[in-house]
């Protein structure tokens, strides 16, 4: 048995907890990220339905076999014409039905109302999510292989890069490396932005050419077994051309990383881990050029729970993996970001990137 499907028994505990203390029969489970996690599931169709002594999978044709491979937790309920055929049969005996209000579109769960017109409709938010922010060990485990690929890819596409050559050419030159070497894709498109393009924090990797001394950002990672990695780096081809704004910018950028990494521990809130690294970068006159939050959990899903930022609700908890991506972006100048993954441990957190830090390349 893989090691995910081994948790499904407890995945499956932690949300009927969840699901009883909500007042609710049953859950359908829609989104993607969530049916995977809880089911063991990889296919790209499919509803969950979860009860206190049910877990049934709604899948079409295509990946009946499938279930029975991946999902032996789960019973089939095969999809011939359409889900909504199936839920006035799935649904009896089950007045008050949890669905995911952050996912189901409205043309969703006005379908299922239709369809099964006597139950009790509730929207939940979040109920999943807050199980997968919490990571366990074998889920860890796939997280540090995802990282350490996207650590050597990083190298191999540095190694490479020289002035003259396209941001594009740059992204595919890590992109093939991971792809080369275990990754089943990436985590997100990668982004290259040199020069000002790094002034907008997800500018679109273009056709521009690198330039000697000017600030590069690359922010990349790698899909491993399900899991995405999460890193960024800002290099410079040879010496800064503007070196005095450059070095204080980056160490501006390196220092907050660092005391929000300190700080970091369970206990604390995502409000105050964020605050820590602005409150730096605010001292350095930079305040207003931090435009993003701190960092972001990482996992199924390139951003998930729990979140840091000035408008986080979230709470730092151990075996949590966030991501720590402080960054300055200056208009006409270019940006800085430096992004390093780590997992929270009992009394504080371990850096889990090896990527190294010196900027000149
Ligand atoms: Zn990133
Ligand atoms: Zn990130």
């Amino acid at each position: 048995m893989s090691a995910a499907l081994s948790s499904i028994p407890s995945r499956l505990a932690r949300l009927r907890s969840a699901l009883a203390e909500g007042g609710a029969d049953a859950i359908l489970i829609s989104h993607p990220e969530n049916r995977a996690y809880l089911s063991g599931f990889t296919g790209s169709a499919g509803i969950l339905l979860i009860t206190q002594d049910r877990a049934v999978i709604a899948t079409d044709f295509r990946y009946w076999e499938q279930v029975g491979l991946e999902a032996p937790h789960f019973e089939l309920a095969q999809i011939k014409t359409t889900i909504n055929d199936l839920l006035p049969g799935l649904l009896e005996g089950l007045p008050k039905v949890a669905f995911e209000a952050d996912h189901a579109s409205y043309a969703m769960a006005q379908g299922w109302q239709e369809a099964a017109a006597g139950v009790e409709w509730r929207p939940t938010k979040g109920m999943t999510a807050d199980l997968r922010a919490i990571k366990d060990e074998g889920e860890i485990g796939i997280l540090r292989r995802a990282v350490l690929l996207a650590d050597a890819a990083l190298a191999a596409g540095l190694a490479e890069a020289r002035p003259g050559m396209a941001e594009l050419e740059l992204a595919w030159i890590i992109e093939s490396y991971m792809r080369t070497h275990g990754a089943q894709g990436v985590a997100f498109d990668l982004h290259v932005a040199s020069g000002p393009n790094g002034a907008r924090p997800h500018a679109h990797t273009s056709e521009k050419k690198l330039q000697a001394g000017e600030p590069i950002v690359i922010d990349m990672g790698a899909k491993v077994d399900g899991y995405r990695s999460d890193l960024t780096r800002t290099v410079c081809l040879g010496e800064p051309a503007d070196a005095d704004k450059f070095w204080t910018v980056y160490n501006t950028v390196l220092g907050a990383q660092t005391a929000a990494m300190a700080a970091i521990r369970p206990g604390l809130t995502g409000k105050e881990a964020d605050a820590v690294a602005r409150d730096f970068i605010t001292q350095a006159g930079y305040g207003e050029a931090f435009g993003h939050g701190l960092g972001h959990g990482v996992g199924l899903e390139i951003h998930e729970q729990p979140f840091m930022g000035r408008l986080s609700t979230s709470t730092l908890q151990q075996n949590m993996v966030v991501t720590v991506e402080p960054g300055i972006y200056l208009p006409d100048w270019g940006g800085v970001r430096i992004e390093d993954i780590v997992l929270i441990t009992e009394n504080g957190a371990e850096v889990l990137t090896t990527a190294p830090k010196y900027p000149i390349i």
